[in-house]
């Protein structure tokens, strides 16, 4: 099992987007210590509960250690050859659009390159989608549209340098744990700093908020618009700025101003006297940081959610300052680098567009691909109903438990069964997932595997192996690299280490750029084995050497010139809206989110009785008041039931939640407790823009079992 014990090896947490600073060390008994870097500079030393029981989630149980076809070990040439094979047939069959990989924000960089790279310049399609969709594409959308390009423009010192922070739909406290303690540290030196936490319910987080806007469920479009027009009426706008730098203010204002005062209180929920207090706040602030996260993201207005804030940004010039941007921040550990590569189905490589023929053609030019995908491929939801529909015929899935995640989980469950050819990679033998897989193929874990992740501040940092990899287990890369020569494609795939594909990586980033393209690493192109081990944790862009590599923080659009054709940031015109879907039958909202101490469908830290301690089993959060209305006491089982499915569960009956709406978390599935698959109410309804589903926003009703 040990690689080096005399040695403690930097890594990154795999958790939350934060992407703390990890230091691994192996004892001679074999036992792993982990700590917080404190050289990162996302994390300074600081671990959460999380990331200090990483050490208690590496055993070998429950490992899927060998390939195996139809549930039988098999060995990596058979099963490598039957992957190719098929996806080859399927093609030369029914189309390369017959073919789809659904890919996660838990790969490694290198992974999602080398995966994307096969998908999009050797087989042609964009049918590569990831669980980033359901993270923050309404984010990557928002930024393209105001920026003409996916920029997070600032960098985590903006939070502690900020006068006021809006947190919106974000329990930091809980989600990104450590961030949370960054500003409360900033705070407690300087206490005149100002919090303000917008999201239906009260979390941990409002501990340190100065206010809480407990918002109805997709209020935020009408609270950002109706701020926006409260900036244009009291004179809160920077004039100036608006003018040199951006475009479309006039259309926007307008738009922003249809509904009045009362109106945006009866859309968002709140009180006309909070409205103006929060307002009056924003105003009078000029470093005011915006953090933003899935309650923003997750929702059937997302990316009119995510404009509205950055129109408040730019009207008031705070943006590309210290201590002053719109903020998103990230829940998976790489959705930033998937988005890097074009891990998602809209987008190409090195931050370029797939509707774009001169981007389509660098990108072929310099992989000296055969072909290249001439339309974005189906977004998550999309591409699992086309499984469900037949267009999709041959699927592999890696490192992610859609059975579990996706909206509408049992449908998906339904269409992965009946799909002719399941390729499924993973670390476990025997998630809801693989066990529909007819190709299963084990996959190295953190800890035992070398690659890159980049955090929500667009920090590069390295995963370094300090385990053997156990088994026959491989990194992704290497298994998906052996398909592609297996399919024809030896020499582009030829890499022999993660080192080789992030050079390549990053010499795309730079190909004929010039600086035309927000992303650039282009420091790194020629970067060797050796310059890549020591690679030291650093922000994008890093387009030379004696560039801005080490210069830290970095901040985009500090001299007013965004990546749109006429260089200004453009104003989307969004009018205030609200989204109600309950009804009669269905009377509550549904909220799904995280808790403190589990990770996604806690494959890994469901390993953990130290973080299972913390909340031992799932629950459904409901107010008083409506516990009262529908006869539920507290700690009685519920049954919560959408068109789509039902889930039991144990009521918590509390304050905390807004009267009619019930909260449940993500995280359960039938492994852990019977029937609390939570996805399996969520309804497929998407962001019209980004396709990220809405599932904080599920009309459900809540009887006692
Ligand atoms: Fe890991 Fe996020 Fe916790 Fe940091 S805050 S230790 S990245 S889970």
């Amino acid at each position: 099992m040990k690689i080096d014990e005399a040695r403690e090896v930097r890594t990154t947490c795999p958790y939350c987007g934060v992407g703390c600073g990890v230091l691994a060390k192996v004892a001679a008994n074999g036992e792993v210590t982990v700590r917080g870097d404190p050289d990162h500079p996302a994390n300074f030393g600081r671990l959460c509960s999380k990331g200090s029981a990483l050490a208690e989630t590496i055993d070998l149980d429950g490992r899927l250690l060998y390939p195996e076809i139809h549930g039988s070990r098999t060995d990596w040439d058979e099963a490598l050859d039957l992957v190719a094979s098929t996806f080859s047939r399927t093609i030369a069959e029914h189309g390369r659009d017959a073919v789809a990989f659904y890919v996660s924000g838990q790969l490694l960089t290198e992974d999602y390159y080398v995966a994307n790279k096969l998908m999009k310049g050797f087989i042609g399609s964009a049918n590569i989608d990831t669980n980033s969709r359901l993270c923050m594409a309404s984010s990557v959308a928002g930024h393209r549209r105001a920026f003409g390009s996916d920029t997070v423009p600032g960098s985590y010192e903006d939070l502690e340098l900020a006068d006021l922070i809006v947190l919106v739909g974000s329990n930091l406290a809980w989600c990104h744990p450590v961030l949370y303690q960054r500003i409360a540290a900033a705070r407690e030196k300087r206490p005149d700093m100002k919090v303000v936490l917008v999201d239906p319910r009260r979390t941990m987080t409002s501990d340190i908020a100065d206010m809480h806007l407990a918002i109805a469920a997709d209020g935020d479009v009408a609270l950002f618009t109706g701020l926006l027009a409260h900036l244009g009426q009291h004179n809160a706008l920077d004039r100036a700025y608006i003018t040199a730098h951006t475009t479309g203010f006039g259309q926007a204002l307008f738009a922003a101003s249809a509904l009045d005062l009362a109106g945006i209180a009866a859309a968002t929920g709140l009180g006309e006297d909070e409205l103006v207090r929060f307002y009056s706040l924003f105003a009078a602030t000029a470093n005011t940081v915006t953090v933003y996260s899935q309650g923003v993201n997750q929702s059937s207005s997302g990316t009119d959610k995510v404009n509205a804030i950055i129109n408040c940004h730019l009207a008031t010039g705070r943006i590309g300052k210290s201590g002053a941007g719109p903020f998103s921040v990230t829940g998976q550990p790489n959705a930033m680098g998937g988005r890097e590569v074009g891990g998602l189905a809209n987008m190409l490589a090195a931050h370029m567009e797939i509707e774009n023929p001169e981007h389509r053609d660098r990108v072929q030019r310099f992989w000296s691909a055969p072909t290249v995908a001439e339309k974005p491929g189906l977004k998550a939801v999309e591409m699992f109903q086309a499984v469900a529909d037949g267009r999709i015929k041959a699927l592999w899935i890696m490192a992610t438990n859609p059975v579990d995640s996706m909206p509408d989980a049992d449908a998906v469950e339904a269409a992965i069964k009946a799909c002719p050819f399941v390729v499924v990679s993973d670390v476990l033998a025997k998630t809801d997932t693989v066990r529909h897989a007819h190709v299963r193929l084990p996959a190295a874990a953190w800890g035992e595997k070398d690659g890159s992740v980049t955090n929500s501040e667009r920090r590069i940092s390295r995963q370094r192996a300090f385990l053997a990899t156990p088994g026959e287990a491989r990194a992704d890369w290497w298994i998906i690299a052996e398909v592609a020569k297996r399919m024809g494609f030896d020499e582009a795939f030829s890499h022999p280490s993660p080192a080789d594909i992030f050079a390549e990586h990053a010499a795309l980033s730079a190909f004929e750029n010039d600086g035309a393209r927000d992303f650039d690493i282009g420091a790194y192109a020629g970067v060797d084995e050796e310059g890549y081990e020591a690679l030291v944790p650093f922000q994008w862009p890093a387009p030379s050497p004696g560039g801005t590599i080490g210069r830290q923080p970095i901040r985009f659009f500090a001299n007013g010139s965004f990546y749109t054709p006429d260089g200004r940031a453009k104003f989307i015109a969004i009018r205030p809206t609200a989204q109600t879907r309950t009804s009669s039958d269905y009377p509550l909202v549904l909220n799904t989110g995280r808790v403190r101490d589990h990770w996604h469908t806690m494959t890994r830290t469901g390993k953990s009785p130290r973080l299972s301690q913390h909340l031992a089993e799932p629950f459904a959060e409901i107010h008083p008041a409506d516990a009262q209305h529908f006869g539920i006491g507290d700690a009685d089982i519920v049954s919560v039931s959408t068109e789509h499915g039902e889930v039991l569960l144990r009521a918590l009956v509390t304050m905390r939640q807004r009267p009619g709406s019930v909260f449940v978390p993500m995280h359960w599935t039938d492994q852990f407790s019977a029937r609390a698959r939570v996805d399996a109410l969520v309804a497929p309804i998407t962001d019209p823009i980004s396709g990220q589903p809405a599932s904080k926003n599920v009309a459900a009703r809540v009887e006692r079992f």
